[in-house]
């Protein structure tokens, strides 16, 4: 069951990092409702997600998270505690917060190009999160941390990435070839020496076939210096004895 579960997480990471470019430190945005679970659950967050996700990994959070998770009075407190813990990210909300679904939400719209992770329980916000491509979601059930499937927004970009990657080919090659034009590669082509055409030696069609001589082998090395192909002939050295044991043959 663990191993399965692993195998999973990897599956996902990979898709992030193959299609959109995630790498290592993954840097997670944490949310009040993400730190309030965990510490409900007794889930020690920095411990339990670098070992689920097996990698190396940097938990963020922003002001406007804070702020709210402030807001919300003593019975965040401890949630608030942990949050506080996080380095914390230019949102650009600072001076005006707003809520942290929002702000998350702001801080991986744009492609998601600083290549969040977003932590949260907050279903809401996950379901926005699910109709960007390229933000994985985490969240925590019951202990266990768990990295969602990558949405189908996430797929579907995927899968048009690599459409487009496969449609530039032919305007790559263009260029390409505009680009050896101007530097003379593309002369150096035609120049090649051609292959020569033609046989080099007669036209072996145009050679008569010899006829098989009834002759003694003796008589045979004349009549190839007659022969006006000149095909070389291996030689077939007889050995002695058996010319004697041919020779005795016929003689019988
Ligand atoms: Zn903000």
């Amino acid at each position: 069951m663990k191993i399965k579960r692993y195998k999973k997480v990897n599956r996902y990471l990979n898709f992030y990092i193959n299609n959109f470019g995630f790498r290592q430190p993954y840097q997670i945005l944490v949310d009040g409702t993400f730190c309030l679970a965990a510490l409900n659950r007794q889930v020690n967050i920095a411990d339990n997600i670098p070992k689920y996700l097996q990698s190396e990994l940097k938990l963020l959070t922003t002001q406007c998270a804070i702020i709210e998770t402030e807001s919300l009075g003593p019975s965040l407190h401890g949630a608030l505690v942990i949050l506080k813990q996080y380095a914390l990210h230019k949102c650009g909300h600072e001076g005006k917060p707003i809520s942290g679904a929002k702000c998350f939400h702001s801080m991986v719209a744009r492609s998601n190009q600083k290549h969040y992770m977003v932590a949260t329980q907050d279903r809401e916000l996950q379901n926005i999160l699910k109709t960007l491509p390229g933000v994985p979601i985490l969240y925590l059930h019951d202990k266990a941390p768990v990295l969602m499937e990558p949405s189908r927004t996430s797929m579907l970009k995927s899968e048009a990435n690599i459409n487009e990657r496969v449609s530039v080919l032919p305007t790559e090659k263009m260029v390409i070839d505009k680009l050896k034009e101007g530097s003379g590669l593309a002369n150096e082509k035609v120049e090649k020496p051609k292959k020569r055409k033609g046989p080099k030696g007669p036209n072996p069609l145009s050679c008569k076939k010899k006829k098989p001589k009834l002759q003694s082998s003796s008589v045979n090395e004349k009549s190839e210096k007659s022969n006006n192909c000149k095909v070389k002939r291996k030689k077939v050295r007889i050995p002695k004895h058996v010319k004697e044991l041919l020779l005795n043959k016929s003689d019988s």
